[in-house]
């Protein structure tokens, strides 16, 4: 049994769990975020203009917006206010380049919830985004440390994945796989869906990344027990069940 039933909740199930849109114009710094919380298991969605972070943040299928102040068409400041007036209550974390107390004031007014000033060490980004993330929609999924299904269990503090109390090491994109996964259970999800929770929509539609995981997960997770917990539905994709 899940811990709580998302099953039933809509509100939760449109959730996307670790996603996070970057608005970022300079492709160093871009690239540096990416590859940082991609490494985490985090789905990272880029945006290198203000039009198009207020396309993307309006989706609203994010946790945190990693939002720059500084921007070729609109800055951050604006962009913040235009989110916040059209009702996107994703937290916002603001990037700049200028360290003062009115840029900060400007940042905070326009309805950012945190500020860091660059350059930045990866590791402080990370644990805001975690604090950030804490506050978003999915309060209830982020808070509850641990995921059930048969004699496995996921644990989102330890990272520790367990089945029948055997410690099963995975890499953080299987454990983003595996989690999203408990989260659906019981579910049909298709490889779109998965590749797109998991890999963000810049994903090549055409990959078969999602096959690799799931297989690589299979040989870990089900492999040596009776009970298979991850099924294949011909034609659809792959839930994850007890049954
Ligand atoms: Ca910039």
């Amino acid at each position: 049994m899940n811990e709580i039933d998302l099953s039933t909740s809509n509100t939760l199930d449109s959730v996307y769990y670790k996603r996070v849109l970057l608005v970022e114009d300079d492709d160093r710094i871009a690239d540096f975020i990416q590859r940082g919380l991609k490494a985490e298991g985090y789905a990272v969605e880029l945006a290198r203009t203000g039009r198009e972070a207020i396309a993307f943040g309006k989706e609203g299928q994010f946790q945190t917006i990693i939002l720059d102040l500084g921007l070729p068409d609109l800055d951050g400041q604006q962009i913040c206010e235009h989110l916040r007036a059209k009702r996107v209550d994703t937290p916002i974390l603001m990037l700049t380049a200028r360290d003062t107390v009115h840029d900060k004031v400007i940042g905070l007014r326009a309805g950012a919830d945190d500020y860091m000033t660059k350059p930045f060490a990866f590791e402080e980004l990370l644990a805001r985004i975690e604090v950030l993330m804490r506050r978003s929609v999915g309060k209830t999924i982020i808070d509850s440390k641990e995921m059930l299904v048969a004699d496995l269990v996921l644990n989102r503090e330890t990272h520790e994945v367990r089945r029948g109390g055997t410690l099963i090491n995975l890499t953080p994109k299987e454990f983003s796989l595996l989690e999203f996964f408990l989260r659906m259970q019981g579910k049909v999800l298709s490889r779109t869906r998965i590749l797109e929770q998991i890999w963000g929509y810049s994903a090549d539609p055409l990959t078969n990344v999602v096959d690799v995981y799931v297989r690589q997960l299979r040989r870990k997770i089900d492999d040596d027990y009776t009970i298979k917990l991850i099924k294949t539905v011909r034609g659809f994709g792959y839930k994850l069940d007890a049954t």
